[in-house]
């Protein structure tokens, strides 16, 4: 995805809703020690108790990690959610030590003997298989590792195809084509015997995981979730093999575009409560990221310089892309608000913008360093500060941290 021109004529993404102690830490840290992350944990707290609220019984709430792993993100988080999907070692590791004696389910692609095993020795309780290859190194690794003890808990991912033309947007997709995640669903027959025949006796099968798409809204991801979880009963069917969970996976849209929307988790929530009522016994898992952090994180700094290039107005603020990926990542415009400063303590004169819209870009020597365009912020001086929104999952953690060399921002978990 690339970027869109400018547009300096167009309705301007809508400034966030920037909240009092983000406004406060943003506009009293002094320049130097910006940019700055700010996390606003109480604002991730109250999000992710109306999520857990909006979820029916026997629906599960994971948070997968690699959104934001930071540890006081995890921490505020644990309260509200069943556990922990992490996708490496590092994350296995990392999460085991910020928040200790919480489960964790071992998923992604790619899994070395080494992490397996160490994921074994850790006692975590659930594997997400990915491939017939790693089934059988997990099978071998478990009877050496777990050889007592209760078995270790297996969900092989499918990558599902996604028929049902249900689907009315799909930005990232994991699955439903030809992917390096998951098992081709004509490979459910021999994982299924494998499971089940005696030949992975350390192993148990509960059911089946399928994340197959980021960006849905919650009507598409019914349809994903329904659709996951009829094949799951036939499949389970066949094998006369009791199913016990299914896991549906994350990738609950976030609309950059309007960052007061959120994902209807409500009606998402009714949705799931009339799927698990039509199975009986059944528990569904969730495992969203990006949905659950991307709100509490903010990427505050200060514009150094503004300038105009060939009629158009630019802000060139202290940090960029290598902090804030996420907009170079997306191709979108990073929604930002402008919190104007009176005080220029500098001998030399102030530039100022001459028109309303303003590019906000970063201090990399490349073009892709933009933050955002089209940015409505009339007379946008230097010295004034920036705050983006939507920065709380898949920003920093992201982000080529070492180009350039510029310092690292500062990090400030609000209301902790
Ligand atoms: C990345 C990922 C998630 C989380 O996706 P979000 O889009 O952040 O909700 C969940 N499950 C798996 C397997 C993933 O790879």
């Amino acid at each position: 995805m690339s970027h869109c021109p400018a547009d300096t004529t167009g309705p301007a993404v809508a400034a966030p809703a920037v909240t009092a102690p983000v406004r406060e830490r943003a506009l009293s840290l002094p320049a130097e020690e910006l940019p700055a992350y700010l996390y606003d944990l109480g604002a991730l707290r109250e999000h992710a108790a109306a999520v857990r609220g909006a979820l029916p019984e026997r629906v599960e709430l994971y948070y997968a990690a690699k959104a934001n792993p930071e540890p006081e993100i995890l921490t505020a988080l644990s309260p509200y959610v069943d556990g922990f999907e992490v996708s490496s070692g590092g994350e296995l590791a990392h999460v085991a030590r910020a928040v200790p004696e919480r489960p964790q389910a071992f998923g992604g692609p790619g899994k070395t003997p080494a992490e397996t095993a160490a994921a074994l020795a850790a006692g975590v309780p659930r594997f997400h298989v990915e491939s017939a290859h790693e089934l059988r190194m997990l099978a071998a690794l478990a009877a050496e590792r777990r050889a007592s003890g209760p078995p270790v808990d297996v969900l092989p991912r499918f990558n599902l195809p996604l028929s049902d033309g249900a689907l009315h947007t799909s930005a990232l997709s994991m699955g439903g084509g030809p992917t390096p995640f998951g098992l081709d669903p004509s490979e459910a027959g021999e994982v299924m015997r494998c499971l089940t025949d005696g030949s992975c006796p350390r192993l148990r099968v509960r059911g089946i995981h399928a994340h197959l798409a980021s960006g849905l809204g919650a009507a598409d991801q019914l349809a994903v979730a329904g659709s996951v979880v009829g094949w799951a009963v036939r499949l389970f069917e066949r094998h006369g093999v009791p199913l016990h969970e299914v896991n549906v996976g994350g990738g609950m849209a976030v609309d950059y575009a309007d960052p007061a929307a959120r994902f209807d988790w409500a009606g998402y929530g009714a949705g799931l409560a009339r799927l698990v009522a039509d199975h009986p016994g059944l528990r569904l898992r969730i495992e969203p990221g990006r949905a659950l952090t991307a709100y509490c994180g903010w990427y505050a700094t200060e514009v150094l310089d503004v300038k105009r290039s060939h009629g158009e107005d630019f802000a060139v603020v202290r940090g960029g892309t290598h902090h804030l990926r996420t907009p170079a990542t997306k191709g979108h415009d990073q929604p930002c608000a402008v919190l104007p400063v009176d005080r220029w303590p500098h001998r030399w004169p102030r530039p100022a913008a001459r028109g309303d819209r303003v590019t906000v870009a970063g201090q990399l020597c490349t073009p892709k360093d933009v933050l955002a365009r089209g940015v409505r912020a009339p007379g946008l001086r230097a010295g004034d500060r920036v705050v983006f929104a939507l920065a709380g999952a898949y920003a920093w953690n992201i982000s080529h941290h070492d180009f350039l060399m510029h310092p690292r921002p500062g990090f400030h978990f609000l209301g902790g």
